[in-house]
C-alpha cells in the first residue's frame, strides 16, 4: 500500500528526515513511536503530501506521488496526486473539525465537494459512520458541544467518509483527558479488526503493543529500529529505545 524509499526532508538547515524507508502492506497496522521532534509527524505529512520531500520516493498502491533524485525532482501531475491522496485518510492530534459546521456537515463536506457525491448519499454514509462510532445522537450538534473524545471520533468518521484505503493517525489521543482516551482507541481497534491499513503515531504503548504488526522507533529523523511489538517493547536492540520506554512508564 505504501512504499517509502530513502526519503529526506529539510526545513531550511534543519534535517528532519534522514534516509527513511518503510513499507506498509495491505491490512497491516504499524505504530511509530519515538521522542518529540524525531520527525514522526513530518513523515506522516510527507505521505499525505502535506509536505514535499527533498529526496527519495513515495509510492501509494504502486503509484509514485513523489520521486526526487538529487537535482532532479520528477513532478507528478497535481490532479493525479490529489486522486492518490484521497485514498489516504488522516487524523490529527488537534481534531481539526470545522467549528461552524455540525457533526453531520463536517462528515459530508469532503464527499460532496471533493468526490461530487449526491448530498442524500453522503448523509446516508455519514449516518452509518456516526452509528458505528456511537454518536448518531450528536448528528446536528456543533463540535464545541462535544468532548475531546467525541470530537476525535467524529474526526475519524470524517476521514472514513472518503472511503480511504489507508488511515494515518498522528497522536490521536495525546490531546485528550485520560478518561477519554479509551473511547477513541476502541474505534481504532474496530478499524484494526476490519483490516484497515493503518500507520499510527502514538504514545499509547499498551495499545501499540496490542494492535501493531510492526512497531517503528524513530529518533533524530531516522528509523532506529523496526520490529514486532513483542521484540521492540521487551527486548529492543537499541539501548536508546529502552531508555525511552522506561521513561514512558
Ligand atoms: P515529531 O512529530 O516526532 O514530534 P515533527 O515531525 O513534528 O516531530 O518535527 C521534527 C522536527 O522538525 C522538529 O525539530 C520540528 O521543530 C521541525 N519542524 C516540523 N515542522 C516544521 C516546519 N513546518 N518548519 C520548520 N521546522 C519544522
Ligand atoms: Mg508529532
Amino acid at each position: 500500500m505504501i512504499r517509502i524509499e530513502n526519503i529526506y526532508k529539510n526545513f531550511g538547515d534543519l534535517e528532519v528526515l534522514k534516509d527513511v524507508s518503510l513499507k506498509v502492506k495491505k491490512g497491516e497496522v504499524i505504530s511509530i513511536i519515538g521522542p518529540s521532534g524525531s520527525g514522526k509527524s513530518t513523515l506522516l505529512r510527507c505521505i499525505n503530501y502535506l509536505e514535499k520531500i527533498d529526496l527519495g520516493r513515495i509510492e501509494i498502491e504502486g503509484k509514485p506521488i513523489v520521486d526526487c533524485e538529487k537535482g532532479n525532482r520528477k513532478y507528478i501531475l497535481e490532479g493525479d496526486i490529489r486522486k492518490i491522496c484521497k485514498k489516504v485518510g488522516m487524523v490529527f492530534q488537534s481534531f481539526n473539525l470545522f467549528p461552524h459546521k455540525t457533526v453531520l456537515e463536517n462528515i459530508i463536506e469532503a464527499p460532496i465537494i471533493v468526490d461530487k457525491m449526491k448530498r442524500e448519499k453522503a448523509i446516508k454514509i455519514a449516518e452509518g459512520l456516526l452509528k458505528k462510532i456511537g454518536l448518531l445522537d450528536k448528528r446536528d450538534v456543533y463540535p464545541g458541544k462535544l468532548s475531546g473524545g467525541q470530537k476525535q471520533r467524529v474526526a475519524i468518521a470524517r476521514a472514513l467518509a472518503m472511503n480511504p484505503k489507508i488511515m494515518l493517525f498522528d497522536e490521536p489521543t495525546s490531546a485528550l483527558d485520560p478518561e477519554l482516551v479509551g473511547e477513541v482507541l476502541k474505534v481504532m481497534k474496530e478499524l484494526v479488526k476490519e483490516r484497515m491499513t493503518m500507520l499510527i503515531v502514538t504514545h499509547e504503548m499498551a495499545f501499540a503493543k496490542e494492535v501493531s504488526d510492526r512497531v517503528i522507533f524513530m529518533d533524530g529523523g531516522k528509523v532506529i529500529e523496526e520490529a514486532q511489538p513483542e521484540k521492540l517493547f521487551t527486548n529492543p536492540d537499541h539501548p536508546r529505545i529502552k531508555t525511552f520506554l522506561d521513561k514512558m512508564l
